[in-house]
């Protein structure tokens, strides 16, 4: 027999499981080491060695090696074992830096795992969906992500999207009933979810019947292998530039070799040196110092509580002009309470903050026993019955598992002594048609103790009341005449002006044996009974948040399921509705082409009473106009705009799997203000990238330009190869390193966001590149010329100074770089880990200088004092020349 086939019974005994109890935690774990983790089998990762073998499968570096082979065949012993341990080094340094790059992205995917809500020993836990097992009873709604295969057991309105599997589209409905026959095609069993597909509509249980690659999924696992790529729009602007770059320093090489052969150097050196100096100049460590930069950067994020689930957002971060953020949760602290209730034409208070279950309830002041007053007794119970929160008490303080909007008509009935245990003996659970935030209503069919049966809805009072034709007025069924809806809105309109979030309730009788079947059927002709007023308080650092976007030229702009009043007021509070400034409502929005919405949109800062399709109309209206768009969100229907939005943003504690997935970014927090410190931080991230591509090519100038001036001027080599090398190595490699782990600038968040078009070199980088580089080139060589001149015989004595002052002057532009306006525009030793950098490169340098075994392999020469200053004055002039004019015209 199936498990489709079976009753309850039979399932639980066959997986040895209760579904009330669940399974035992110990027993889960026997079963998870026998059955092995609920996961796919992934393509096998490229081995440690074969990662550390293509650090030398590099052209130029592959050359290098043969140049060497032979030097050491002519009897070179000393320079050929040197070259070849930098080599090494470099090539594990490319190692390290790419197994590190591995490593976070690896850590990032597991942050990022989904979750599931298992019941074991009697409690629901959300448990890491890969320890799931055979057995798990698992819970599951809208926007989940079906964990395993599963028997379902529980279903209400459930609809689950299967197109991972077979292909259709269109969710499929299911129900909890055994199968009368069994069937195989897996569209057709209707009791059973399975691993990968989503929960598009309602809410189940099921008992987890296979796992991992034993499940639906498992079997068609490796059709589903594809790796996603994850290069960011830079990382694939750099790897086109890298052939130019590799082009051009190619050319110049030979060059510098022919130029140098005609000159008289002899052809051995002469290939060597122009190898060496290839390999220097080709800057092969740029895209690995990228990704370790990037991938850094995506850990600092994750301190900050924003999970980058698609590398090539961190750079569009930096781009984002609008943010388009919910209210509720995001905006707000989401700890709702109901502080205003009224029905009738008579408003009550109620007391208390949070979801502590205590609270006197007053009239105009005066102590009120909610017991007595009929009205608001019934309006307390019906907010009760049609809700499916729970409270829960953790420590000794009160957490609430569930809607928020629900916990605290919830709580307020409870601050009356209204408990479900109370209800449960007076009401059945007929039917429930969950909330949705299309609909803005959710509504349950209940039967009382004399087995009378009826609706009560709630839901967004402006629906609510259109689909009511009666009123419950002092105690009187009324039928709802235009006058008294008058009363009703101008109570609503009373409630949303002082920012609170208002719930209507309504009810209606059910004639005996009637079934409905839909909530259209459901949710008409309804009795209105009464309102609800919860207050959402604003999160307190949002609205510093908002100020900063704004002074980064980035707007914000608030979507909200709310009444616009109440959006209105809160948006006020925020910062966010300003002079100005328009709010448009849903119907507005679906009023409007998108192309009309674009004449509008930039004047908009607030949507009201939307619904989550009209997120795509918004993003696609603003993305028209030009703008880099952030957009949040968290259920199913969020998914379209989301994954349309430059940057895709989900909620880590609502967010549903669906919402997740489709986001590049995911707040762990789900606070407005964590975007804001994401978008800094990719702001910051992409800085540093220019600082060090600024640094590493500017110094890649130097080298090539001070080899081929002296070509050109008929100069013996300034530079052994040995010394490129070293350079290449030891001065580029680290520095670059600790510009990438730079702070951001003061002014990050006070300039506008950069061009997503923008090139690598835009905003005048390419300039500082080559101009620092050829005065870098320049003075190195002036530096060699003086000291060659002084003492022709002694050639060693000159290439050493043209060593140091390269190095030098290298390790000086590289304080200049830490800023785009000059070194004197922060504390040049403001990064710490540049300024280790940096002493440790002048340390190994000094020891290659003075160390007499290390002076026979890198032909090296003690430099005299006297050389120094000039080797200083020579190194200072790159930086210092170009800087002294910021000082300048930061005088004027
Ligand atoms: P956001 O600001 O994130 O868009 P929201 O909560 O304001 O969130 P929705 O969740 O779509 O937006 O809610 C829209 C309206 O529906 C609310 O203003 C409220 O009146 C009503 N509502 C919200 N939750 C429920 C619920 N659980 N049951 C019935 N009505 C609800």
């Amino acid at each position: 027999m199936k498990f489709s086939e079976m009753d309850t019974q039979d399932i639980e005994a066959a997986l040895q499981t209760s579904i009330e109890e669940g399974l035992r935690e110990d027993e889960a774990r026997k079963r998870q080491q026998k059955q092995g983790y609920n996961e796919l089998q992934e393509v096998e990762k490229q081995s440690a060695l074969l990662l550390f073998f293509a650090q030398f499968k590099d052209f130029m570096v592959l050359v290098l090696l043969a140049a060497t082979l032979i030097s050491g065949l002519l009897g070179e012993y000393i320079d050929a074992i040197a070259i070849i341990a930098i080599i090494l080094l470099n090539g594990f340094l490319g190692f390290f830096q790419e197994r590190k790059a591995e490593k976070s992205l690896d850590a990032l995917k597991e942050m990022a795992a989904p979750q599931v809500y298992a019941l074991r020993d009697g409690e629901w836990t959300k448990t890491p969906s890969r320890e799931v097992v055979a057995g798990d009873v698992l819970k599951f709604s809208s926007g989940d992500r079906i964990g395993a295969d599963m028997r379902i057991i529980e279903a209400v309105s459930l609809e689950i999207e299967e197109s991972a599997l077979t292909g259709e589209s269109v969710p499929a409905v299911k129900f909890s009933d055994p199968l009368k026959n069994a069937v195989d095609s897996l569209g057709d069993q209707e009791n059973m979810a399975f691993m990968g597909t989503m929960v598009t509509r309602g809410s189940g249980v099921g008992i987890v019947t296979a796992t991992g690659m034993e499940t639906a999924m498992g079997k068609i696992a490796d059709l589903l292998q594809s790796a996603e790529t994850m290069a960011t729009p830079l990382q694939r602007r750099l790897e086109q530039l890298g052939k130019i770059l590799i082009t051009t320093a190619l050319l110049l090489t030979l060059l510098v070799v022919i130029i140098g052969v005609i000159q008289g150097n002899d052809l051995y050196t002469m290939v060597l040196a122009g190898v060496s100096l290839a390999v220097a100049a080709i800057p092969e460590g740029l895209p690995a110092i990228v990704t370790v930069a990037l991938s850094l950067g995506v850990q600092r994020m994750i301190k900050q509580k924003s999970i980058v689930r698609k590398l090539p957002a961190v750079e569009t971060l930096g781009c984002a002009s609008v943010i388009c953020s919910d209210k509720t949760g995001t905006m707000t602290q989401n700890k709702m309470t109901v502080t205003n209730l009224w029905s009738g034409g008579k408003m009550w208070n109620v007391s208390g903050t949070g979801y502590e279950p205590s609270g006197n309830f007053t009239d105009e002041g005066a102590a009120v026993n909610p017991r007595q007053e009929k009205a608001l007794h019934q309006l307390l119970t019906f907010g009760l019955l049609c809700n499916k929160s729970d409270l829960l008490t953790k420590d000794e303080q009160y957490v609430l598992d569930g809607d928020p909007t629900e916990g605290a008509l919830l709580v307020a009935a409870m601050k009356a002594g209204l408990t479900r245990d109370v209800l449960a003996q007076k009401f059945t659970l007929i039917k429930e048609f969950p909330f949705d935030s299309t609909r803005k209503m959710m509504s349950v069919v209940v039967q009382d103790e004399n087995g009378k049966q009826f609706v009560v809805s709630k839901g967004a009072p402006d629906v609510l009341i259109s689909q009511c034709s009666s009123i419950l007025w002092d105690e009187k069924l009324q039928q709802l005449t235009r006058d008294l809806k008058k009363s009703v809105q101008t109570a609503i309109d009373g409630l949303a002006a002082q920012a609170l979030r208002t719930i209507a309730v309504g009810f209606k009788p059910v004639g005996p044996g009637t079934v409905l079947l839909h909530e259209g059927e459901a949710e008409k002709e309804l009795t209105f009974m009464g309102l609800h007023g919860i207050i959402d308080p604003p999160r307190p650092e949002v609205a510093g948040a908002v100020k900063e976007c704004r002074e980064a030229g980035i707007k914000t702009v608030m979507i909200t399921g709310d009444h616009v009043t109440t959006a209105k007021a809160i948006a006020k509070q925020l910062g966010i509705l300003r002079g100005k400034d328009r709010v448009l409502d849903g119907k507005a929005l679906s009023d409007m082409s998108v192309g009309e919405l674009e004449n509008v949109v930039d004047d908009v800062t607030v949507f009201a009473r939307v619904s989550p399709e009209h997120k795509l109309k918004i993003v696609k209206a603003l993305q028209n106009k030009g703008h880099v768009v952030a957009m949040t969100g968290d259920g199913v229907n969020d998914a379209p705009a989301i994954k349309s939005a430059d940057i895709g943003i989900s909620m880590g504690i609502t967010g549903t799997d669906v919402a997740k997935e489709a986001s590049s970014l995911i707040l762990l927090d789900d606070n407005f203000t964590t975007i804001k410190s994401a978008i800094k931080e990719g702001r910051n991230i992409y800085e540093n990238i220019r600082k060090f591509i600024r640094y590493l090519l500017a110094s890649n100038v130097g080298e090539i330009l001070v080899m081929f001036f002296a070509m050109i001027f008929a100069l013996p080599l300034p530079l052994i190869p040995i010394q490129i090398l070293w350079v290449n190595l030891v001065t580029d490699g680290l520095p670059a390193m600790a510009l990438g782990l730079d702070k951001p600038e003061d002014d990050v968040m006070k300039r506008g966001p950069r061009s997503p078009k923008e090139g690598v070199f835009a905003r005048g980088l390419g300039w500082k590149i080559i101009s620092r580089g050829f005065l870098i080139g320049l003075t190195t060589l002036i530096a060699f010329v003086v000291v060659y001149r002084a003492n022709p015989d002694n050639l060693p004595y000159a290439q050493t100074i043209a060593f140091a002052t390269l190095v030098l002057a290298q390790l000086i532009h590289v304080f200049d770089c830490r800023s785009e306006q000059s070194i004197f525009a922060r504390n040049p030793f403001g990064n710490q880990y540049l300024v280790w950098a940096v002493i440790s490169s002048l340390l190994l340098m000094i020891i290659a200088l003075y160390y007499p075994p290390l002076q026979t392999i890198f032909h090296t020469v003690a430099i005299q004092p006297r050389d120094w200053l000039l080797v200083i004055g020579m190194a200072s002039i790159p930086t210092f020349l170009l800087a002294g004019s910021f000082l300048v015209s930061k005088s004027k």
